[in-house]
């Protein structure tokens, strides 16, 4: 197939390209190599990508009515690109509405006119944040305090209204591996750990995460990306489908860094954050998906990685 991804120098766009890559796929892709965070870790990843014979374009989505050619002859459009954080979201709306709702539509006018087939995007847990838990596809949006989990539900209407013909949404579980985001807990719990500054705790510590390995992820972008579907629009979470204590995550990247020793603080909540996450996955095991990495060897194999790159012993 013929594979175009958006956002492919971000976390999940690079291992997604590179495992398309390695399946024989023609892979290729667009980012703007914003500086949300260091778009050094962009750039080295896009270096890894054109190793790998995977084609990097340096542009901005909100300007694919200019260049939607772009999107000719291909088989399909993973969808990444976007403003990912609940959190700088709460500070930044008009940031995620243009980024994520208005560039979203161009991606989507742009495949339409281009007439793709298939489009899968990301969508994000967040959207079914206040329904009982384990959450399942039938979740639907009753409010999340972050303008990131609006502008994602907002996507999943985009797409259910669009004239392509395949569209799927993918509602991914905290996300977490080498080559990850340095905004998030992992690689910043990591970074405070070695500094031996005190890592702060929200909610007190009373957070559940369903951490969930980027290959796995992968797994379940590549099952949806070749598996034909039977409605228009299709929903599906891709998580671990285990939700896992703050402590145990904390305790997994001590041993991982060898028992280093963990000052923690904790604090009150902060709006945006959802106290617990859980999957379930039952609709994507239809198609094969099983999740392989538990947080323990994710979270050693993220370290290792994290020690390579930072040049620590
Ligand atoms: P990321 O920030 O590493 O990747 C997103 C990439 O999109 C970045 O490289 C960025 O430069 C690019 N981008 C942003 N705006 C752009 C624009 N206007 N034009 C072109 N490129 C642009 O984040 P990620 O963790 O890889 O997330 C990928 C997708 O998955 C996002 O849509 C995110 O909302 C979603 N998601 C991620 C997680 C997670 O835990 N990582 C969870 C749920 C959903």
């Amino acid at each position: 197939m013929k594979i175009f991804i958006t956002g492919i120098a971000g976390f999940i766009g690079m291992h997604t390209a590179l495992a398309l890559k390695a399946k024989g796929h023609e892979v290729s892709g667009i980012d703007d190599f914003n500086d949300f965070y260091n778009p050094r870790l962009k750039f080295d990843r896009m270096k890894k990508l054109r190793e790998a014979g995977v084609g990097v374009l340096h542009g901005d989505i909100r300007h694919f009515p200019t260049m939607e050619w772009i999107l000719v002859g291909m088989d399909a459009v993973i969808h990444l690109a976007a403003y990912a954080n609940p959190r700088h979201a709460v500070e930044n709306p008009h940031l995620y509405v243009d980024v994520n709702i208005k560039g979203t539509q161009c991606v989507i006018d742009a495949a339409e006119k281009a007439e793709v087939s298939k489009v899968v995007y990301a969508s994000t847990s967040c959207v079914m944040y206040g329904n009982p838990i384990p959450w399942n596809e039938e979740c639907t949006f009753h409010h999340h305090e972050s303008p990131y989990g609006w502008t994602k539900f907002a996507n999943e209407c985009q797409f259910l209204q669009s004239k392509i013909p395949s569209t799927v949404g993918l509602r991914f579980f905290t996300v977490y591996g080498p080559w990850g985001r340095p905004d998030m807990a992992l690689w910043s719990f990591a970074d405070k750990i070695v500094a031996n500054e005190v890592i702060e705790l929200y909610n007190y510590g009373n957070m559940r995460r369903d951490f969930t390995y980027v290959d796995d992820i992968v797994q379940g972008i590549l099952l949806t990306v070749e598996t034909p579907m039977e409605k228009q629009h299709e929903l599906f979470n891709i998580g671990r489908g285990e939700p896992v204590e703050l402590s145990r995550f904390v305790t997994a990247i001590s041993v991982s860094l060898g028992g280093r020793k963990v000052d923690v603080e904790l604090v009150p909540a902060v709006p945006g954050d959802v106290p617990e996450t859980w999957a379930d996955t039952t609709k994507i095991q239809k198609l094969g998906y099983k999740p392989t990495t538990s947080i323990e060897e994710g979270v050693e194999k993220f370290i290792s990685w994290y020690k390579t790159y930072h040049g620590i012993n």
